[in-house]
C-alpha cells in the first residue's frame, strides 16, 4: 500500500492498470477513495498505483487473472479482510477478439466469454455477502454498445457483452433490496490500446475520462434511487 486511510471506502477496479480502468481509478481516488485495483500484469499494475500515489487515501495492486475462480476468491478475500466499508466494485477488465464468427477460435471464443462474463459473475460473488452484509454498494459493469447492437467482427465480443446486459439487470433484480445498486455502463469506442479501431479517427474518439466521469454521477445518486442503464456515445462517429 502507498499510503492508507483505513476510514476511506473502498473501491474495486478491475482492469485498473491501463485504459478506462485506470481512468476510473483516478476518479475515484479523487473522490477519496481507498483503491484495490486488479488486473493480471503485476509490474504494469504497480505503475499504475505509482502514477496514482500520493493519493490521500491508499492505493493497493493486486494481480488477480478474473477468469480463474479460485484466484478471484482468494484475492477478494484479502482485499475485503480489512477493516472499512466497500463503496463500490467496477466490473471493467475485458478483452476483444475481433474476426468474423466462421474465425474465432475456440480459445478466443473462451477467452473473450471467460473474462467478459464470467470474470463479472466472479468478481461480483465475490463482494455480494459484504455489500449485503452491509445493506448497500454498488456495483458498476463496463459493458459496451456492443452489447446492445449486432457487431461484424465481433461476435464473441458482443455474446459476452450482450450477456453481461442480462447478468447486470438480473443482478440488479436479486440484489436491489437489500440497497445494492447495480450499473452498466455502455460505452461507444473509446481510446485506449483495447484494439486498433482500425479507420477511426481517435480525435472523435470517447476518452477514458469520459467513461470513468460517468462511474462519478453513479455513485452521487441518492440512496432510494440507481440508474441502471447509461449509454456513452461521442459527439461526432469516430
Ligand atoms: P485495455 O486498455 O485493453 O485495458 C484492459 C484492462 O483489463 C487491463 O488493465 C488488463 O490488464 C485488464 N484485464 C484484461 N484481462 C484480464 C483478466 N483476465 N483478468 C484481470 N484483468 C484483465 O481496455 P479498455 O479499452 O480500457 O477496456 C476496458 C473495458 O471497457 C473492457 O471491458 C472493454 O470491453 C470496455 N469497452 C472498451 C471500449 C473501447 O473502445 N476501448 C469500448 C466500450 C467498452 P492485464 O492485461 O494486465 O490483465
Amino acid at each position: 500500500m502507498t499510503s492508507a486511510s483505513r476510514e476511506a471506502p473502498l473501491a474495486i477496479v478491475t482492469g485498473a492498470s491501463r485504459g478506462i480502468g485506470y481512468a476510473i481509478a483516478q476518479e475515484l481516488a479523487r473522490r477519496g477513495h481507498r483503491l484495490a485495483l486488479v488486473a493480471r500484469n503485476s509490474k504494469r499494475l504497480e505503475e499504475a498505483a505509482r502514477r496514482l500515489a500520493p493519493s490521500p487515501s491508499g492505493v493497493e495492486t493486486f494481480s488477480c487473472d478474473v477468469q480463474d475462480a479460485a484466484q478471484v476468491r482468494a484475492t477478494f478475500a484479502k482485499i475485503l479482510d480489512r477493516p472499512g466499508r466497500l463503496e463500490v466494485l467496477v466490473n471493467n477488465a475485458g478483452v476483444g477478439v475481433f474476426a468474423p464468427v466462421q474465425k474465432i477460435s475456440d480459445a478466443d471464443w473462451d477467452s473473450t466469454l471467460n473474462t467478459n462474463l464470467r470474470g463479472v459473475f466472479y468478481c461480483s460473488q465475490a463482494v455480494i455477502p459484504r455489500l449485503m452484509e452491509q445493506r448497500g454498494g454498488h456495483i458498476i459493469n463496463i459493458s459496451s454498445l456492443a452489447g446492445k447492437n449486432p457487431l461484424a467482427g465481433g461476435a464473441a465480443y458482443a455474446a459476452s457483452k450482450w450477456g453481461l446486459m442480462g447478468l447486470t439487470y438480473s443482478m440488479a433484480e436479486d440484489l436491489r433490496g437489500y440497497g445494492i445498486r447495480v450499473s452498466v455502463i455502455c460505452p461507444g469506442t473509446v481510446e485506449t490500446e483495447f484494439s486498433p479501431h482500425a479507420g477511426k479517427d481517435p480525435q472523435r474518439m470517447l476518452q477514458p475520462g469520459d467513461v470513468a466521469r460517468v462511474v462519478g454521477w453513479l455513485l452521487e445518486q441518492p440512496e432510494q434511487s440507481f440508474v441502471s442503464e447509461v449509454l456513452l456515445r461521442p459527439t461526432q462517429k469516430p
